[in-house]
């Protein structure tokens, strides 16, 4: 069998290995498996195709008329409210054209009747042909039209809204295919059960495998044109150690890869007494909590010693079909998380959602979400959303220790806006003789403009929880979610070693909790620096606990200062990385297996 990044190979007669193609690309969540492909296909919606029975036809044929007149609403909805603006309104009437095209319509009606498929799979199939026409035109004007036509395909496929009730079941071997994997289409794959996940496109920190590895979901992603060598229904072997897939695996792989084991860090079998104290061998207390992001139990990471719940990220409650959760159930499930979490507690995030998650007519085109209306800044601009979520929280946290944390704050006005809003509610609340507590607030710190506001924010804050996952995507200028610079994305690049100094200094001095929980503190690479730097609270994916919590007992603060000087020494050339490691091995020889770990650009 032969490897190559991202090029299909098919090998040559070699024993078991005959007709086995080997993609390798990069370990997203650890695990291995052997299970069927299914390919997803389409953008902020994602479907595959599915066979439907005779009798279910004229239902589906319904449902995509639906979803057509549903389009065509939005759009006029969206036109009228244009604020006069000329070159927008005829952008929407052209999409509204093409809902109205009958051959187009009756093109995608016949495939739904003929070959009984589901109506997102005919409309991505000939909305794709009509588009290759347009592509293929020599009039530059008429050629663009494909991009308004996928639009409108994208349109649809969102009012098509969710499948129905049979879809949400998938075979316990699925391997879910698909260019690239939105964190909302994880949510609903996540109560499919598949087996594993692989994409051409993702990072290490998205949020796409920040939920796989929460999962214990093998995944690999950063294969090119995986969509175009893997066929439905094949069989297929995911290596979530190697980061490599396996397509028509032969006996010999398969066995290989069911015996394989990959302990990454060789910490022998301790068990960890759920109730005791953490420390490193020097005697300082470290606190280890769990992120928790769907609303599952708490359970699990109790039982591994976790002492509360560091960042629940509420966001995952929005629903792109039903909206923003009510002011009822989000009482529900805060009150529900905070009293499993006892008395360590939950911090709940405010919901940071981007505009084109919550609404796509209002996004227009933003060009860089990443730097738009995101975070508290939507919140600002939904003010009404906002209140009600604190409505939820100051009620939950009647009964419960809760704390709420702000995310994507760049100055200390924003922490008094939220402040103002929050206390406007608790006086309205309690005059009107509802129970509700005076919860901590604190803040994400993971905007660069925060790390150099730090003192001001900490003045302004309860606590602050550093979310490396942004703060290196926004140092670095490097797209957390795009595969393509994954080699930029380094979490040990100085300037970030710096900026987490800076804030835990700071935050130290003053006696403010800081909190690391982005991907980096369940990473144990990253663990010496993060306590030679001055970390004593890691939050991390449940998973990560039981071997984060048995590294540190094994490091004493001491050394992990030492390792932290000699890292400062290093340059940030290519050389980084492999002179990290030297220092490791040469310090806690056969602590780290080198082996099976990832780097570190890539984590
Ligand atoms: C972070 O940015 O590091 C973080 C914890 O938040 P999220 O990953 O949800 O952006
Ligand atoms: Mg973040």
């Amino acid at each position: 069998m032969t490897e190559q990044h991202g090029k299909p190979i098919v090998s040559g007669p070699a024993g078991n290995t005959d007709g086995e193609i080997s993609l390798q690309g990069r370990s997203v969540s650890r695990g291995a498996v052997v299970g069927t492909a299914l390919c997803l296909y389409g953008g902020k919606r994602q479907f595959y195709k599915k066979e439907i029975a005779g009798e279910q036809v004229d239902g589906e044929v319904m449902r995509f008329r639906e979803a057509v007149d549903a389009s065509k609403e939005q759009l006029s909805t969206i036109a009228s409210d244009g604020n006069g603006d000329g070159n927008q309104a005829r952008i929407f009437e052209t999409h509204i054209l093409f809902l109205e095209d009958r051959s187009l319509l009756s093109q995608i009606e016949s495939m739904i009747s003929e070959q009984r498929v589901n109506a997102e799979w005919a409309v991505r199939t000939v909305i794709d042909k009509y588009a290759s026409r347009y592509k293929a035109l020599t009039d530059k004007h008429l050629q663009e039209k494909y991009i308004d036509l996928e639009d409108v395909g994208e349109r649809i496929l969102s009012s098509l809204g969710t499948d129905s009730e049979n879809d949400l079941s998938l075979d316990s071997d699925t391997v879910i295919i698909a260019k690239e994997l939105n964190p909302s289409t994880m949510i609903e794959l996540s109560k499919r059960n598949p087996a594993a996940v692989v994409t051409e496109n993702g990072g290490w920190t998205s949020h796409t495998f920040i939920l796989a590895r929460e999962l214990d979901l093998p995944a690999v992603t950063g294969i090119k044109q995986l969509l175009r060598s893997v066929e439905n229904g094949e069989k297929i072997a995911v290596d979530g150690y190697e980061g490599r897939v396996i397509l028509r695996p032969g006996k010999e792989t398969i066995d290989n890869l069911k015996s394989s084991k990959h302990e990454g860090i060789n910490l022998g079998d301790t068990e960890l007494d759920p109730g005791a104290r953490l420390e490193t061998l020097d005697g300082q207390e470290i606190t280890v909590r769990a992120n928790l992001d769907l609303s599952t139990d708490y359970g699990p990471a109790k039982k591994v010693g976790a002492k509360g719940i560091g960042l629940y990220r509420s966001e995952f409650l929005f629903n792109r079909y039903r909206g923003y959760p009510s002011e009822e159930e989000q009482f529900k499930i805060y009150s529900r998380i905070a009293s499993e979490s006892d008395d360590h507690g939950v911090r709940i995030r405010t919901f940071d959602l981007s505009i084109n998650q919550v609404s796509a007519g209002l996004a227009g085109r933003e060009k860089n979400p990443a730097l738009g209306l995101r975070g508290i800044r939507l919140s600002m601009r939904f003010e009404a959303e906002f209140r009600i979520q604190v409505r939820a929280l100051l009620k939950a946290s009647s009964a419960n220790s809760i704390s709420v944390v702000l995310p994507m704050i760049s100055d200390a006005d924003e922490i008094k806006w939220a402040r103002g809003v929050i206390s406007e509610e608790r006086e309205r609340l309690l005059s009107a003789g509802v129970p509700c507590g005076d919860p901590a607030v604190g803040v994400m710190v993971e905007v660069p403009a925060a790390v150099f506001a730090i003192e001001r924010i900490l003045d302004a804050s309860d606590f602050v929880n550093i979310g490396t996952n942004d703060l290196v995507q926004y140092l670095l200028a490097v797209d957390r979610d795009n595969e393509e610079v994954a080699d930029w994305f380094r979490t040990v690049h100085s300037s970030v070693i710096g900026a987490l100094g800076k804030v835990l200094q700071a935050a130290n001095r003053k006696g403010v909790s800081a909190l690391v929980c982005g991907e980096m503190a369940g990473s144990p690479l990253y663990t010496p620096i993060l306590l030679g730097l001055g970390a004593r609270e890691l939050s991390m994916n449940v998973n990560s606990v039981p071997r984060i919590s048995a590294l540190i007992s094994r490091l004493a603060i001491e050394e992990c200062e030492e390792v932290l000087k000699e890292i400062e020494g290093l340059s940030d050339g290519p050389d980084r990385d492999a002179e990290i490691r030297r220092i490791y091995q040469n310090k806690w020889a056969g602590l780290f297996d080198f082996s099976s770990l990832l780097t570190f650009s890539r984590r």
